[in-house]
């Protein structure tokens, strides 16, 4: 379904990111494997979805908060791969904490990586989207960022403007032939949800569907908007019913 097609895919070194780019392997696309410094787990993903599918994966070290490395790197994997096709905008971090203890640090660099980075390599890739007349661009933001979520007031910040830069340049790149949808997924079972704590029991409690969501689940739905022709400016969750 997406044979011949290439995909960059970042903080693909892990969780979620490495669903996606395992999914979207698996319809045939070839995938540039962002990490920022993970290179072990980057080259495993690489190794898995060339021997599992026969595509071609390369991993790619880049800080996404910085425009210059981003800008280095798309034209690195267009250089390797001749093109770009679909980005996903997948990498991200947290710094909880009470917003009355937050350091200006904590806030600052999850902005940076988690707004800026969606930015940094939008901006980047577009130019190639508008030369090729067509391309696919899916952010993942978060139900934080839809329902806010106390102590994490840097991290819904940062998700919350995902929705309005996906809406943005969803308006601003339809007529191009380009879409951009965001998917918001609720708890998910990753490195960055395993110390939730005693906080864990609690939330199990308020998912409706009674269970975290998978990295797969997520990729599911990235899938589904990379092949949809008509949603763009789409926010889709993923949430087991958390915020609905
Ligand atoms: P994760 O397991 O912590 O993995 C984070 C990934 O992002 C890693 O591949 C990491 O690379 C990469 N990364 C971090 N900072 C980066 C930077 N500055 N530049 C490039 N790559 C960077 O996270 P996850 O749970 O899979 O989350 C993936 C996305 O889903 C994030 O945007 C997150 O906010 C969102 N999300 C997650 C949940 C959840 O419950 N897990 C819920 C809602 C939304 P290295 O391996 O090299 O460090």
């Amino acid at each position: 379904m997406l044979k011949g097609q290439v995909a960059i895919v970042t903080g693909a070194s892990r969780g979620i990111g490495a669903a996606i780019a395992e999914k979207l392997a698996s319809m045939g696309a070839n995938i540039a494997v962002v990490y920022a410094g993970n290179e072990a787990k980057a080259q495993g993903v690489c190794e898995k979805i060339t021997a599992q599918y026969g595509v071609t994966a390369k991993a790619y070290k880049c800080d996404v908060s910085e425009f210059e490395e981003c800008k280095e790197t798309v034209n690195q994997v267009k250089a390797d791969f001749g093109t770009v096709n679909i980005l996903v905008n997948n990498a991200g971090i947290t710094k909880d904490g009470l917003l009355a203890m937050m350091k200006e640090d904590a806030f600052d660099s999850v902005i940076a990586t988690n707004l800026k980075g969606a930015f940094n390599m939008i901006r980047h890739c577009t130019g190639i989207f508008i030369r090729n007349k067509g391309g696919r661009i899916v952010n993942i933001s978060s139900v934080s960022g839809m329902i806010g979520n106390a102590g994490q007031t840097n991290y819904s910040a940062s998700k919350a403007g995902i929705i309005g830069l996906t809406k943005s340049v969803a308006r601003e790149l339809a007529s191009r032939g380009i879409t951009c949808n965001a998917v918001a997924p609720g708890f998910v079972a990753t490195d960055m949800t395993k110390d939730l704590g005693p906080a864990g029991e609690e939330l199990m409690k308020s998912i409706p569907l009674g269970r975290l969501g998978t990295p797969e689940d997520i990729a599911g739905a990235v899938a589904f908007l990379v092949t949809a022709d008509y949603i763009t400016g789409e926010v889709l969750k993923v949430d087991g019913g958390i915020a609905m």
